[in-house]
C-alpha cells in the first residue's frame, strides 16, 4: 500500500507551525489511541500512521529531509525497530548516506512474545575515522577495532553468581513493564526495578556484575567506497551494542572525516588548486605541469595569461559515490614575480621595461582599464 503524505495524515498544511502539528497529532492520538479502541485494527493503523507522521514532522531535521526527498528521505525503519533493513533513498546508495538522516535512534522498544518481557534494540555506536583525500577519492580498505560483547563464561549469561539464579521480578511479575495512569491515558512503562528484563538477580555474578555479558574488542573490515565525502557515514549493520531481552543489536556508524590536503581543496566532486607560473611563461605562453590525484598532467597556457586566471581540467576531480561522472579540477594560476635578481637580469628587465613603456598602455590590459575607472571615479 502506498504511504500517505505525512501532512495529509495529520491534516495540516505544508507550512504548518510546530504547534499546529502538535495539536493535530494530539487530536488524532486521542481519537485512535489503542486504549480507547481496543481490538480495532483500523484504529491501531491510524494511530501508528499519525505517530510516525508526528515523529517525522516534529523533528526539524527530519522534516527538512522529508520536504526535500519525501518518504525516501526519512525512512522510519532507519530509526530503530531493527531487522527491517533500509529502504528507498538510503538503499539506492548502498549503505551510504549523508547527514540529512540525522542520528539513527537508540533503543526503541518492541514487544516481545505474548506476555514476555519488553525487547529493546541495542544502541547504535559511532566510530570517527580520519582519511586522506587520496583515500577518499580512490576508496580505501582498512580494519578498525570496535567494542563487542560476549556472553559471560562464569554465569553463562544469566548474570547470577554461580550456585544462585535470577528470580522473577516482584514489581512487574515478570512482564518487564508496569502500567501507570497519567491523566487520560494509561501508559505502559519499563519496570523500574528490573529495567524490562522481567527478572532480578539477588546475587550478581562478580565477573560481569550481573550483566550476563562482558565487553571486548573485535576487528572489523571497513571498505570505504571511492568518492566518499567529509561527514558521510557508513553503516555496519548489527555491530552496535547488543539488544536487551533478545532484541536486535544496534548498528555501527563509521563517520568519515577527510584531512586537509596540501595541494587540493575539495568542493563536492570538484577540486581546486593554486598553480604558480613564471611571469615569462604567462607572457609568452607555454606548457605547464599540474598535479592531479591520478598523476601529473601538462596543459598549454596561452600567451598573455593573467594572474588569477582559472583553467578547468574536465573529469580530473573526484567521482562522488552518487555521481556518474567525475568532477573537474580547477587550476588557479598565480603569476610569480621573480626575486633575488642578478645584475644582468636587472639590466635586462630595465631594458624590457623601457621597451614596454614605448608601447604605451597596450601592453598592460588590466592597468589600462583600471586607470580609466579611477579617472571616471574622480570626474
Ligand atoms: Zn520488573
Ligand atoms: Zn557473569
Amino acid at each position: 500500500m502506498a504511504k500517505r503524505d505525512y501532512y495529509d495524515v495529520l491534516g495540516v498544511a505544508k507550512n504548518a507551525s510546530e504547534d499546529e502539528i502538535k495539536k493535530a497529532y494530539r487530536k488524532l492520538a486521542m481519537k485512535y489511541h489503542p486504549d480507547r479502541n481496543p481490538d480495532s485494527k483500523d484504529a491501531e493503523d491510524h494511530f501508528k500512521e499519525a505517530k510516525e507522521a508526528y515523529e517525522m514532522l516534529s523533528d526539524a531535521q527530519k522534516r527538512a529531509a522529508y520536504d526535500q526527498y519525501g518518504h525516501a528521505g526519512v525512512d522510519p525503519n532507519m530509526a530503530g525497530a531493527g531487522g527491517q533493513g533500509f529502504g528507498g533513498f538510503a538503499e539506492a546508495f548502498g549503505d551510504i548516506f549523508g547527514d540529512i538522516f540525522g542520528q539513527a535512534g537508540g533503543a526503541r522498544g518492541g514487544r516481545g512474545g505474548a506476555g514476555g518481557p519488553q525487547q529493546y534494540r541495542g544502541a547504535d555506536l559511532r566510530y570517527s575515522m580520519e582519511i586522506t583525500l587520496e583515500q577518499a577519492a580512490h576508496g580505501y580498505e582498512t580494519q578498525i577495532r570496535v567494542p563487542s560483547w560476549t556472553t559471560c563464561d562464569i554465569c553463562h549469561g544469566n548474570g547470577a553468581k554461580p550456585g544462585t539464579k535470577p528470580e522473577t521480578c516482584p514489581t512487574c511479575g515478570g512482564s518487564g513493564a508496569v502500567r501507570m495512569s497519567q491523566g487520560f491515558f494509561s501508559i505502559q512503562q519499563t519496570c523500574p526495578k528490573c529495567h524490562g528484563s522481567g527478572s532480578y538477580i539477588p546475587e550478581p555474578c562478580t565477573n560481569c556484575h550481573g550483566a550476563g555479558k562482558v565487553k571486548q574488542t573485535k576487528t572489523l573490515e571497513v571498505k570505504i567506497p571511492a568518492g566518499i565525502d567529509d561527514g558521510m557515514r557508513i553503516r555496519s549493520a548489527g555491530n552496535g551494542e547488543p539488544g536487551l531481552n533478545g532484541g536486535p543489536p544496534g548498528d555501527l556508524f563509521v563517520e568519515i572525516h577527510i584531512k586537509a590536503h596540501t595541494v587540493f581543496e575539495r568542493d563536492g566532486d570538484d577540486l581546486h588548486c593554486q598553480m604558480p607560473i613564471a611571469f615569462t611563461t604567462a607572457a609568452l605562453g607555454g606548457e605547464i605541469e599540474v598535479p592531479t590525484l591520478s598523476g601529473r598532467v601538462t596543459f598549454p597556457v596561452p600567451e598573455g595569461t593573467q594572474s588569477g586566471r582559472t583553467f578547468r581540467l574536465r573529469s580530473k576531480g573526484i567521482k562522488g559515490v552518487r555521481a556518474s561522472v567525475p568532477g573537474d579540477l580547477y587550476v588557479h594560476v598565480v603569476v610569480e614575480t621573480p626575486v633575488k635578481l642578478t645584475d644582468t637580469q636587472r639590466d635586462l628587465l630595465k631594458q624590457f621595461e623601457k621597451s614596454l613603456n614605448e608601447g604605451g598602455a597596450r601592453h598592460s590590459p588590466q592597468s589600462k582599464g583600471w586607470f580609466d575607472r579611477v579617472k571616471s571615479f574622480f570626474e
